[in-house]
Parts: C-alpha cells; structure tokens; sequence
C-alpha cells in the first residue's frame, strides 16, 4: 500500500472509476489518469443502497457481467487490473483512497439525477480529504448544462433542441485505446464478479436461467460494439431511414445496450457515420436520420437531467387526472405475448427471449398497454426496465412518456397505434410476426395481422385454432380506441 507520503513523492497511484464507460478507447477519463504517469487502479462499484443511481433490471445485470468480464479482460491483456467493489460509492471510494494513499480520481461524467447526486457527494468527501478528483465529458455529445433555448431554460421540444446541439458545430475526435496500462498496487483486494449474481441460474441468484437467448443475440464488451458498428456501417446504413421502420430489415444498428453501457461512445458512433459520409458509403438522408436519432438520446438525457422523477411523473402534470385501469389478466397477456395481436405479440416475444424490441415495435407495445388496455404508462415501463438490455434511466421512462402522451414533444395521447395497421405496413410479408408467433406462419399475409378476421377454411388450412393454438384478441380495437378517448377526456378536464 501506499502512504500518504508517497502521495507526494510521485508514487502515489491514480484512481479510475469506470461506471457507464466501460470501455478503453475514446475514455477521456483514463486517457487523463495516464497522463499523470502514475501507477493506477481501475475499479468498478456495484452501487447498492438507498442512494445508489436506479438498479438495473434483469437483462441488464446480465449484460453487466458481461461487459464487466470483457473490460476485465481487455485491461489486464494492457498489463491492468479491475478491481471490483460492491456497496455505497461515498463509503467504498474515500476508504479505497484512504487505504491505497491515492492523490486524484478520475470518471466520466453521466448525468442522471440520483448518480448526479452520489458523484457531488463522492466529490465533495474525495476533495476533503485532499483527493484531486477530475470529471470528465465522455458519454454525451452535447451535456444538459450546456444547451439552453433562447429563454436560458430546457429544451422541451426535440427539433430545437437537435438543432443547438448541431450548432456546437462537429463532435470532438475520438481518442484512441491506450497501448499499455500501468498497473496500481497488486495488494488492493477485489470480489469476484462470478460472487455478485448478476446471472440468472448463478449462485446466490435461485432464477432458472433464462438468458439463453441474449447469448445468441448478444456479445457484450468493447469489441462486440465495434463489431456491431462495422456490421452496421457494411450493411445497415445504407437503406436506414426507411428500412428502420421494418423489423424484419437489419437496417438498425443494435448499438443502444453497447451505448447505454459505455462500450462505445456516441463520438466514435458520430465519426464512423462522417466517415461513411466522406467515403460516400450511404445516402446523406440515410446518414443524418442516423444522426438524428443519435440526438434522441441526448435528448432523452437532457430531459432526464432537468426532471429527477421522469420515471414517475408524467412531464404534463395533467395526465395526473388519467383513469388508469387496474387490468391483472390483460397485463400479464401482454408480457407474456398472448394478446391476439400479433404485432404486440411478437413484440413481447422478442423482448422476452432477446432483451430488446425493434424501435417502431417498441411504440407499438408501449400504445397498446397504454391505449388498448388502459394500464399506467409507468407499469409498462418497469416492466421493459427489468427486460431491456439497453434499459437506460433516461430514454426508457421519456420514451413511455411520449408515447403515453403525457411527454415532451410526445406524441398526442389520441394518436392510438394500430397494431394491424402497422403490421401490415411495417411487416408486410410477415417475416418478423412468422419469427417470433410460429404458430401463426402458415397464415397467408393477408390475414396474418388479423387472425381472427380470418376464414374458417383459412385457419383450419395454417393449423390454427382461435382461443386454443392462438389467442382470440383480449379487447377489440374499436373498443378500445373508444375507452381510450374517453378516458383522456379527464385529463383534458384537468388542464
Ligand atoms: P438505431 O436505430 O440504430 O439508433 C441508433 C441509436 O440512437 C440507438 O442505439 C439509440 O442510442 C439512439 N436512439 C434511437 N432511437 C431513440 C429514441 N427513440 N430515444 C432515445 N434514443 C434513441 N432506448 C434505449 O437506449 N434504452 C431504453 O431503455 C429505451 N426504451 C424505450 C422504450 C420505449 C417504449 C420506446 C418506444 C423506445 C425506447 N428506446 C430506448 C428508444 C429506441 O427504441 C431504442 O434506442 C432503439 O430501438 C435501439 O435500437 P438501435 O440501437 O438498433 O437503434
């Protein structure tokens, strides 16, 4: 260990603490603990108690341990460490420090309320004990302090908000991967991640193991990003302002759990796509729809910033006034997949089996919980919380909210998403409602979003029975169309 003193002869280890960057390239954090030449421990916190940032669901903690394993990996194949902690960060980081005579800490900044909280607190006990802490840009291409309207207040529309952020003018460079990492004091003690159970079927976690799907889809870590990126860039960009709208394309990246980890910054995902404009490998409106959905998640996280309980309130207060409906039976259909609407069935199947749910199906299932059913936007969202792999505390609750109506810049809450519609838009050969409802694939397109539309003969042909092999729908869409107007009319009493 190091004493204090060392801390002044230049032996004195600096201390990065990864977070939601877990990666080696384009961290500036880490590029600026090795600038100071000193020893240095990498060191990761599983945050737990009363004060910790919101905690991962499911399919997060899954993806945790495994990008954990791939940044453990990556840093002692540089000659490093990762020491893994579990606890409070205000009391793990100054005992650490204390213990290891540490002289700075280094992070990258990340932005929602709660870990805002723990960091200024962390901060606040590091700078008194005569810790250097240095925090820095890393996660966000534009901060949430940074862009204010003409008013000086938050933006709450998406248009203006992407334009100032364009207007900053290009994002900066991304900094390369250290070659080597110094290694910090070999006596500093670590768990071991297999101990923490953020498997499902792994000791001390009971679960059955549920995750064989997200193995198939999914390689978490540095490198799984990169491979996505590249796999997007050759194959997906090209096409992708139209083609993101069909869930049965490739025509989306799949980047969002490797941003929402860190594995990847979103400026290493902007340059790629400017190079891939300079190389001319893409339609410029294929290149800047991209883009522009890269600014949604900024914005998501601008609105997260300015509205600590985004996950609990709805951003219009008066959707306070919303009759919620209290549906058990109709809830657990649509987690399960069991609708009738094969749209939002797939959906959930896809949810369920790989942790994620293509975006324009995502409004789709989010509508129908809302609007079909009439259930609190805020149950939906918990329950993607705990089933995403790219669950993220800012565009998963913003995303509800605009779906539900209740939002910034949302969507009106009587614009209700048609399942058959969509689907027969969207999934017009039926590719993605075949994958994910096999026990519908041998209905011919035509009645493929409608089952129940559907001649007996016609049925009976692709070996479905209504109510037996499928689900009859749980609620008509007229109906429910009806039910859901009306009930918005105590919200617009309200205002
Ligand atoms: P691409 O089309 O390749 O887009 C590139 C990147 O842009 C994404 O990786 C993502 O970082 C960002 N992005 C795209 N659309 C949005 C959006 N609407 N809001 C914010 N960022 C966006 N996204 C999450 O990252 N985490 C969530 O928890 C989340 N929950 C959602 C819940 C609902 C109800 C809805 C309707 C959307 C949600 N989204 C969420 C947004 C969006 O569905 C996903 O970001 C997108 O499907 C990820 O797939 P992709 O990486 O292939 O996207």
């Amino acid at each position: 260990m190091n004493t204090p003193a060392d801390r002044s002869s230049g032996h004195a280890p600096a201390l990065l603490w990864f977070r939601d960057d877990l990666r080696l390239a384009d961290n500036p954090a880490l590029r600026k603990a090795l600038d100071t030449g000193a020893p240095l421990i990498a060191l990761y916190i599983l945050e737990e108690g009363k004060d910790a940032p919101r905690l991962p669901g499911g399919a997060a903690r899954w993806w945790l341990h495994h990008s954990l394993a791939a940044l453990a990996s990556a840093i002692a194949d540089k000659g490093g460490r990762l020491i893994l902690r579990r606890g409070r960060a205000l009391d793990i980081l100054p005992r650490l420090c204390a213990e290891a005579g540490v002289s700075a800490v280094f992070w990258n900044r990340r932005y929602e309320p709660a870990a805002v909280a723990v960091d200024t607190a962390v901060k606040a006990a590091l700078t008194a004990a005569g810790i250097e802490v240095h925090s820095l840009q890393a996660n966000l291409l534009a901060e949430p302090f940074a862009l204010k309207n003409k008013a000086g207040t938050p933006f709450k529309v998406y248009t203006p908000f992407a334009r100032a952020l364009r207007a900053l003018g290009a994002p900066r460079a991304p900094l390369p991967a250290p070659s080597a990492l110094p290694d910090g004091p070999r006596d500093i003690a670590s768990d071991r991640l297999e101990d923490w159970g953020l498997l499902p079927g792994q000791k001390p976690n009971p679960k059955p193991d549920w995750a064989a799907g997200l193995r198939a889809a999914w390689q978490p870590g540095e490198a799984g990003a990169a491979a996505r990126l590249k796999d997007f860039l050759d194959n997906g960009l090209k096409g992708y302002a139209e083609g993101r709208d069909c869930p049965a394309k490739r025509h989306v990246s799949g980047l969002s759990p490797h941003l929402r980890s860190g594995e990847i910054s979103p400026f290493q995902v902007w340059h790629a796509a400017a190079h891939a404009r300079e190389a001319g490998a893409a339609p410029e409106r294929d290149i800047e729809k991209f883009l522009s959905e890269l600014i949604w998640r900024e914005f998501c996280a601008s609105l997260a910033f300015h509205q600590p309980d985004i996950a609990t309130e709805p951003l219009d207060s008066a959707f306070r006034a919303m009759p919620w409906r209290d549906d058990t039976a109709g809830e657990a259909a649509w987690r399960r997949g069991q609708t009738g609407y094969p749209l939002v069935d797939a959906g959930m199947r896809q949810l369920w089996h790989e942790g994620t749910v293509h975006n324009r199906v995502r409004m789709v299932v989010a509508s129908f919980l809302i609007k079909h059913l009439g259930i609190d936007w805020r149950r939906g969202e918990e329950w993607l919380w705990d089933t995403l792999v790219d669950a993220d505390a800012a565009s998963n609750p913003a995303n509800w909210q605009w779906v539900a109506g209740c939002g910034a810049d949302a969507a009106p809450y009587v614009r209700v998403f048609n399942p058959i519609l969509q689907g027969e838009r969207f999934d017009a050969a039926g590719a993605y409602v075949r994958r994910w409802v096999p026990e519908l694939a041998g209905l011919p397109d035509k009645w493929l979003h409608k089952p129940w539309a559907a001649p007996a003969d016609v049925l009976e042909k692709a070996g479905v029975t209504l109510g037996e092999s499928y689900p009859k729908p749980i609620v008509d869409h007229d109906a429910a169309r009806r039910r859901a107007r009306d009930a918005y009319e105590h919200v617009r009493g309200a205002r």
